[in-house]
């Protein structure tokens, strides 16, 4: 039997086992010097002005709702083809989600759909506070467009970009905000980088990155100018609002800053191995992800769409033949949670019909030529 290739697997060097390693023997496990290391690294990276590290973009999202004031009778506006989080995070302050449909060629949320959307929105006076868009499979949205609506809506916009970070739109990082309010990244060891488990919020805006970096250590202060009653020395601290604790750890935090080193290189090698998916599948019988001109994907996902009624028996033969094909994603209003809202199948159209249709194949910088020919000498006998 044929080693199992993973659909995404984390790729650590020397380097990175170096650098945690170090931090073990050094005073601090967590919240020492090595997290404003990364931040700065991440920030400088994308050319944003601050960044907030957490214990996972799942935390990020909720920080980042937080900090645009999401709460109770807010709407927050997401699309179904993403991972759950990207909508529970309007649920945890409280507030309703809503769905807006995807684009058929690039599987991201559709521009169209949301013009649409919002305009009926506007008639009924169900305007969205935040929406969010997801850099599906790495893909960046189209930022300049969703900014403008953005503005004739007056929405705030936070990018879910945990596929994307290394990608480029219009020849600007993924995280630079130009288009939008606060974008979120992940680095859970599928990612395109990662620190095990951690996540990122960068923004152009000091009050929002300031209300994060509060809200993610308990609501808790240390600065003496912003303290509201007599500052009492060395031990003193106040609370001034209900936070929580999503701290990264500098362990956590040397593994990012080492593997963001890497990270022009990881998108490169990915951007090869996608490229020579196109050409050895441009052949068989499915559509292969398309990326729009202005942007240069991270491809976190190369993801395939087949004839639905075929999908099952291919995904089985392919897992039988030690293949790590997976499905990106369930639409998320379907899962039983979401149904519970009230969305029902048939809500949308393009999401849904992605979700039956959709095969993850593997990739990452591990992933080699042979494992390549094998993936695709598999997928044509199994869609044959
Ligand atoms: C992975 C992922 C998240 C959540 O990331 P964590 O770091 O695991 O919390 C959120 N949104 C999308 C689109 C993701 O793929």
């Amino acid at each position: 039997m044929s080693r199992f290739i993973p659909y995404g697997r984390q790729n650590i060097s020397e380097e990175d086992i170096a650098a945690v390693c170090a931090v073990l023997r050094s005073d601090y496990l967590t919240q020492g010097p090595v997290i404003p290391q990364f931040e700065q690294a991440v920030a400088a990276h994308c050319g944003a002005r601050h960044a907030v590290a957490v214990n996972s973009a799942t935390s990020a999202l909720h920080l980042a709702c937080l900090a645009l004031g999401l709460g109770p009778g807010d709407i927050l506006w997401t699309v179904p083809n993403t991972f759950v989080a990207s909508a529970n995070c309007a649920r945890y302050c409280g507030a309703t989600v809503d769905f807006v449909d995807i684009d058929h060629r690039t599987w991201n949320l559709s521009v169209p759909a949301l013009r649409e959307k919002l305009t009926q929105a506007a008639r009924t006076g169900r305007l969205p506070k935040v929406v969010v868009p997801v850099h599906f499979a790495g893909q960046p949205t189209e930022q300049q467009a969703i900014h403008a609506l953005a503005g004739e809506f007056g929405f705030k916009v936070i990018e879910d970009a945990s596929h994307s970070i290394g990608a480029t739109h219009q020849g600007e990082r993924v995280g630079s905000c130009r288009w939008s309010d606060i974008t979120v990244f992940s680095f859970h060891p599928v990612k395109i980088i990662t620190t095990g488990e951690g996540g990122l919020a960068v923004t152009n805006h000091p009050e929002w990155a300031e209300k994060m970096a509060v809200l993610r250590t308990h609501g808790i202060t240390r600065e003496p100018s912003r303290m509201l009653r007599p500052n009492e020395g060395a031990w003193y601290y106040e609370q001034h609002e209900l936070g929580l604790n999503y701290r990264l750890t500098d362990l956590h935090a040397a593994l990012g800053v080492s593997q963001l080193k890497r990270l022009d290189e990881f998108v490169a090698i990915r951007n090869q191995l996608a490229h020579a998916y196109d050409e050895a599948l441009a052949t068989l019988p499915l559509q292969r992800p398309y990326v729009r001109p202005e942007n240069r994907s991270a491809y976190h996902l190369y993801p395939v769409r087949i004839d639905a009624a075929q999908r099952r028996r291919v995904f089985d033969a392919m897992r039988t033949a030690g293949i790590g094909v997976n499905v990106h994603y369930c639409p998320v209003h379907l899962q039983p949670y979401y149904h519970a809202l009230g969305f029902q199948s048939g809500y949308c159209p393009e999401a849904e019909a992605h979700g039956a249709e959709v095969l993850t194949l593997p990739l990452h910088p591990l992933l080699t030529a042979d494992d390549l020919t094998r993936i695709v000498n598999q997928l044509t006998i199994a869609l044959c």
